[in-house]
């Protein structure tokens, strides 16, 4: 089959693989008939996580037509021919994580979560297309993909929606959802979201469809502000105002109730070529350099107000303004998005037309152009918000 991978830092490259085999009797065979590329996807290529490998199989965010399953597949559960949106984590569905709805804290589904215990001092569960500290899975850019516990994560598509309306169920519509839900928000609230990227965007709208009075997108690029302003939001442009200052002057001098950071580690992208250890040192040393979105959003955030991280963090922060956070009794919450649990939810709000995920697509490709989706999402070119790309 045809699949995106890695080929070293800043390259990938579509290239014939072998077809995925079922290995083990939860497993199904998911023919792919949509797949994206993710700004976390920019964090693996280039070269930000170590653990890549040549020839790994990129992308986490897919779905398409069941084509094999595996015998301890329950039938009810998932029949050869069904239509599904497979979720970023791998999930076991029976651990304590899971039983908790943690599904991205599983227990059980990264063979290699001892490398992530070295590397940072913590486990992380299995992810699809996200190298070996996740499990080594291969990813869903490409024309087939393995998936692991096909019984618990893949969620079935009955209804009569494009792909381009359920593709986003399988990361960014939830991690944006949860982003918000996190902010427990009131319906006075006005609520500001750091990145205007397609996991901020539906930060924002998450945030206006559980009540908000006022959502505030903040970013420098002036096209994805335009878009969010399009849909109904406040934008704010940090190269041209002070973030703080202007969140002052919308909120009556108080600061915005809740605050999202949908940004994370974006600003180690596009440095030169280091040493993967010698980069994660690097990202902290940037990040105490330059404005940071977490930073600005403790410091800008009412106080008794939620600081809600949505952003992906690997490693360490220095300059975290424990005061601030101290002393105004701000909330922090936090997480990789435990898909599985927002999936049906959500389809239920773009049935009824409460989200239209189709507005953040701006490209469409096919996947063996993956390398050009690639460069044109990641140096913002010709306006690019979201790529589909179509195996
Ligand atoms: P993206 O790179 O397209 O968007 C990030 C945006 O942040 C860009 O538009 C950039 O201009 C803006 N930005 C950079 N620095 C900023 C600052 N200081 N203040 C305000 N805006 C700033 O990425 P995306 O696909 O929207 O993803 C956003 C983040 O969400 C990434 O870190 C990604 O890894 C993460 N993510 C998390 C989960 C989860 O489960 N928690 C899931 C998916 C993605
Ligand atoms: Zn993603
Ligand atoms: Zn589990």
């Amino acid at each position: 089959m045809r699949a995106n991978t890695w080929a070293g830092r800043n390259k990938v490259e579509v290239r014939d693989v072998p077809d995925p085999k079922i290995l083990n009797s939860r497993d199904a065979i998911v023919r792919i008939t949509s797949t994206a590329i993710c700004g976390s996807d920019l964090h693996l290529v280039d070269g930000y996580v170590p653990t890549m490998q040549d020839g790994d199989v990129l992308g986490h965010e897919f779905m398409g037509e069941v084509i094999e399953v595996g015998s301890g597949v329950p039938g009810d559960r998932l029949r050869v021919g069904d239509r599904v949106v497979v979720p970023f984590p791998i999930s076991c569905g029976a651990c304590a994580a899971c039983a908790a709805e943690l599904y991205s804290c599983c227990e059980n589904t990264n063979p290699n979560a001892g490398i992530a215990e070295k590397m940072f001092g913590h486990p992380v569960a299995g992810i699809f297309g996200y190298s070996h500290l996740t499990g080594g899975f291969a990813g869903g850019q490409a024309q087939y993909a393995r998936v692991p516990f096909a019984d618990v994560g893949p969620l079935k598509i009955e209804a009569d929606l494009t792909d381009e309306q359920v593709l986003f169920l399988s990361d960014i519509l939830p991690t944006g959802y949860m982003g918000a839900e996190m902010c427990d928000i009131q319906p006075s609230d006005v609520v500001a979201v750091w990145g205007a990227g397609p996991v901020g965007q539906f930060a924002m709208d998450s945030a206006r469809v559980l009540g908000a009075a006022k959502v505030i997108a903040i970013d420098k690029e002036p096209y994805r502000l335009r878009m969010a302003e399009q849909a109904g939001h406040v934008p704010v442009n940090f190269d041209e105002v002070d973030v703080r200052s202007r969140l002052l002057e919308l909120t009556g001098g108080r600061g915005p109730d809740k605050c999202i950071d949908a940004v994370g580690l974006e600003a180690t992208h596009g440095s030169a070529h280091i040493g993967a250890y010698d980069r994660i040192k690097q990202a902290v040393r940037s990040e105490t350099e330059r404005p940071h979105a977490l930073r600005q959003a403790i410091m800008s955030c009412r106080s008794g107000g939620v600081v809600s991280v949505i952003g992906v963090y690997g490693g360490f922060l220095d300059k975290f303004p424990a005061g601030a956070w101290m002393n105004r009794s701000l909330t922090l919450r936090t997480g990789q998005c435990h898909v599985q649990r927002y999936m049906k939810p959500l389809l239920g709000r773009i049935e009824r037309g409460e989200l239209d995920p189709t507005r953040i697509i701006t490209h469409t490709l096919p996947l063996d152009e993956a390398a050009r989706g690639f460069d044109i999402f990641k140096n913002k070119q010709d306006d690019c918000e979201k790529i589909v790309l179509k195996p």
